[in-house]
């Protein structure tokens, strides 16, 4: 039987993209390529706010602190948080997962397979999980990646196959890329990966998501569209603001909101800002 290690999951309204507002279950592996250390920083400044929240206090997500700046799922892939998330088998999260349903069954419920880095080192566990009897039901699910991890041919046949038109019963993927610009504190050739994006269009439904929160990374993320489209991508492109606090995404909601009325782009909010002030578990 496949194993997982489970940052958290947790039953909740999807706040971006796509999905907004649609009631989901997010199972958020650990791991990532990435840091995003620059969030909320001065350009070319990398926040330390997680490096000095010490582990060892917390037994659990619910009770770690939250961070305005840098990645804020940070404890989904730092080492030291690692005993907070259990490796578990596919039965007992396919269990865990539909206990979370307010009906015990799937009915309009959505899955998000989130991280970290879903993409990352999970791949050949999805399909013992979500083949698992628990999940027939589930018709959507949603991949929410930061687009730079090819998928493997195995798993891009398995993910194929849900969306054969002879099937009886279809399921719809969908890869949200919230690719990432310098404003993530990421390299560019390391982050904006036309290529593998493409790829994800071949599978199913892919869509780009920018975090932004100042004409510079409104501009940076012109060129990274350029980039996606010069290399075949054909998907929408979102823009949300920066902001894992209220304080700071009330800053610049408006003003991102503005940015994509004047680009032709999709607005997406982060409500679980405003409406669970982000905290773990939301
Ligand atoms: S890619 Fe996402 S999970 Fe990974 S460090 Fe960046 S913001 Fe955090």
């Amino acid at each position: 039987m496949s194993k997982i290690k489970v940052a958290e999951l947790f039953y909740s309204i999807q706040g971006e993209g796509r999905y907004m507002g649609v009631p989901s279950v997010f199972l958020r592996t650990f791991g990532c390529n990435f840091f995003c250390r620059g969030f909320g920083m001065p350009r070319g400044e990398l926040s330390d706010e997680a490096n000095k929240i010490d582990p060892d206090l917390y037994t659990d997500y619910k009770t770690l602190p939250l961070v305005s700046t840098g990645c804020d799922s940070y404890a989904s892939w730092d080492p030291r948080f690692k005993h907070l998330s259990p490796v578990l088998d596919t039965d007992a999260i396919a269990d865990s997962i539909v206990d979370t349903l307010p009906h015990k069954e799937w009915r309009d419920e959505h899955l998000v397979i989130t991280g970290g880095e879903p993409l990352l080192g999970w791949q050949k566990q999805y399909p013992d999980l979500l083949d698992h009897p628990k999940m027939a039901g589930l018709k959507e699910i949603t991949f929410e990646t930061n687009g730079t991890q090819k998928l493997s041919e195995e798993f891009k046949e398995y993910l194929v196959m849900w969306q054969m038109p002879n099937l009886d019963f279809a399921r719809e993927i969908t890869f949200s890329v919230s690719a990432k610009l310098p404003c993530s504190g990421e390299k560019w050739e390391d982050a904006i990966c036309p290529a593998v994006v493409r790829e994800y269009e071949g599978v199913g439904t892919a869509y780009l998501k920018f975090v932004i929160a100042t004409e510079e990374d409104l501009k940076d993320a012109e060129r990274a569209v350029e980039e996606f489209r010069a290399g075949g991508f054909t998907g929408p492109v979102y823009i949300m603001p920066v902001g894992g606090v209220e304080r700071v995404y009330h800053l610049n909601n408006r003003a991102v909101a503005e940015m994509a009325m004047r680009k032709g782009w999709r607005y997406s909010d982060r409500l679980q800002v405003p409406l669970f002030k982000n905290e773990w578990g939301t």
